[in-house]
């Protein structure tokens, strides 16, 4: 039997690792150096090579990102809106952003971005 949480941003309970309807999440870690407690908020979906959907979460303590895979019951219009959240300030390394790109095909060189930015000139 699993363990009800309370979620601390909206009070949904809910077992898994993370809130089905904030998709916020608790940090917290089996090492208690690393277990701070802290609200962790999704930052961004990324979508697996095998199309499995990932949230990123990071902790408002302790800036710490993480993954979880979507569960079932999550909130598909929350998940919307955090897949479509401009990525103005990329909360993952900078390498993880190149892995993106290049499961998504994009070339960064000579693909359709190089035309967006060369229109108006
Ligand atoms: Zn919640
Ligand atoms: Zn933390």
């Amino acid at each position: 039997m699993e363990e009800m949480i309370r979620c601390r941003t909206c009070g949904t309970e809910y077992s898994g690792d993370h809130c089905p309807t904030c998709l916020c999440a608790l940090h917290t870690d089996e090492d208690p150096e690393y277990d701070c407690g802290g609200v962790m908020e999704p930052v961004s979906v990324w979508v697996k090579p095998d199309g499995a959907w990932e949230l990123i979460l990071r902790c408002r303590s302790c800036g710490e990102m993480e993954t979880f895979p979507v569960a079932k019951g999550d909130n598909p219009m929350k998940l919307l809106s955090v897949a479509s959240k401009p990525l103005a300030n990329p909360p993952f390394p900078i390498e993880r952003l190149e892995d993106i790109a290049k499961m998504t095909g994009a070339t960064g060189s000579t693909g359709d971005f190089g035309g967006a930015y060369e229109q108006g000139e």
